[in-house]
């Protein structure tokens, strides 16, 4: 892959952004026989890497076939823990469904998996590979050559010049591709902020998922080794500073008030994180050579747990169209295709997503008890109760290779 002193380096692909969907984009590129480079902001593996912090992450069960694809989750699956049951609730009123991998004759319904856990898989399985892994480096600029693109490096004490045929954007909500390749984002701030932390019940958690819709926004609760659970509590903006202060005790008093006590007392909490909330849309999917994938095209409010699984299904779909001969990387027709591929899963997950977080956020005494109802209904009605699982499962996109678990071949 070296070239001459001061002719940029090329490759077939470019992936700018090496955090749990870039990544998993360059393992699943592997077998495919491009050229591939990938690029961060921060040294691969480092603690400061933003994508493998202290969240943990619910993968749906289709998500697990996709990372059966690439042939990582044989190792990965030491790391996950099942989740089996999924009890969704609204505080202070009646009404709660519960969604259950034995009524869909499944091993699971997903599975929690810590993000650095991830980054730890998935850096493994770049290891010794083709793929050409450049860290530290940001993208500062980008020119459009009339047969591939030009992107400029920065590194610690050097300027570098990489040309590709196809460039990937998977820096994230912020992606300083999408604005240097001209692209906009709809941003729809929710005015509301997560606060994570891993915190360790009294009662065994026996891998149930708890998703339980409070006045101030939702509380999920999932299950995590050692009988630890991963907490996403849902605050307003204003009240985030006083939660983060509390003493440990005192948090955990607080959060049991807003739970309740399914999983018995809360008797102890890990480090405690906040993540500001918004709905970040890109208006489109690709742009000159450019694909626009994970939370560079769209960044989801945690409730459903969607982000990174969305992210992975842009993979399987860009995947799949990279193993046929029938396009060229960065082709204007792979472009098309792509973003009519993904825009209707995109929607639709974007549309439940949101719908979720107005909904169950609203205070309204008419809504708590058309909530109410609508929970009610969604137990005692199999078609209802098997449409919610199979969203949350990731199921309504299996058109795929990787989505169905196959490994891709060269084309
Ligand atoms: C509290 C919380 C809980 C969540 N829970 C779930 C869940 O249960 N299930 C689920 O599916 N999703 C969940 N998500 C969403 C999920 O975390 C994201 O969708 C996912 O992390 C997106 O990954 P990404 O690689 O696209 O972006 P990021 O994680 O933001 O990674 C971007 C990478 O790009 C690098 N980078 C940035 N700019 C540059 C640049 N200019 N040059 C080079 N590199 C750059 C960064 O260093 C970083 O490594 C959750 C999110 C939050 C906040």
């Amino acid at each position: 892959m070296s070239a001459a002193k001061n002719k940029p380096e090329q490759y077939d692909i470019l992936i700018v952004g090496g955090g749990m969907v870039g990544a998993s984009l360059a393992v699943a590129l592997k077998p495919l026989g491009y050229s591939v480079a990938l690029v961060d902001a921060y040294s691969f593996g480092a603690q400061q890497q933003p994508s493998y912090d202290d969240r943990s992450i619910a993968l749906s069960y289709g998500s697990s076939l996709i990372y059966q694809g690439m042939g990582v989750w044989e190792n990965l699956r030491s790391g996950v823990t099942a989740i089996k049951q999924i009890h969704v609730s609204d505080k202070g009123h009646l009404g709660a469904t519960r969604l259950s991998a034995a009524q869909e004759k499944l091993p699971a319904l997903g599975y929690l998996v810590e993000s650095r856990v991830l980054g730890h898989y998935l850096y493994q399985a770049l290891e010794n590979s083709s793929i050409e892994l450049i860290s530290p480096a940001t993208v500062t600029s980008i020119t459009t050559l009339p047969d591939a693109l030009e992107v400029t490096l920065e590194k610690a004490d050097k300027t570098e010049q990489i040309r590709c045929q196809l460039l990937v954007a998977a820096d994230g909500t912020r992606s300083r591709v999408r604005e240097l390749m001209g692209g906009t984002v709809d941003i729809e701030p929710y005015q509301q902020t997560a606060i994570v932390a891993n915190v360790t019940p009294q009662k065994p958690h026996e891998n149930q998922a708890f998703e339980r819709f409070t006045a101030n926004g939702p509380i999920a609760l999932l299950p995590l080794t050692e009988n630890r659970c991963s907490l996403v509590w849902t605050h307003r903006p204003e009240d985030v500073d006083n939660t983060l202060q509390l003493s440990d005790d005192a948090f955990l008093q607080a959060l049991q008030q807003a739970f309740g006590y399914r999983l018995g007392r809360f008797v102890k909490t890990g480090k405690r994180s906040a993540f500001p909330l918004a709905l970040n849309k890109a208006k489109s999917l690709t742009a000159t050579r450019t694909v626009l994938i994970g939370n560079a095209a769209q960044t989801l409010h945690p409730v459903a747990g969607q982000g990174l699984n969305l992210g992975l299904r842009d993979i399987a779909q860009l995947v799949e169209l990279l193993a046929t001969r029938e396009y060229t990387p960065g082709s204007g027709d792979m472009l098309k295709t792509y973003e009519n591929c993904r825009q209707p899963d995109r929607n639709t997950v974007i549309k439940y997503t949101d719908s979720l977080v107005k909904l169950f956020s609203n205070d309204s005494h008419w809504l708590g008890h058309a909530r109410a109802g609508g929970l009610m209904l969604v137990d005692r009605v199999p078609v209802l109760r098997n449409v919610l699982t199979r969203q949350s499962m990731g199921f309504r996109h299996r058109k795929t290779r990787l989505g169905r678990g196959l490994p891709v071949v060269k084309p």
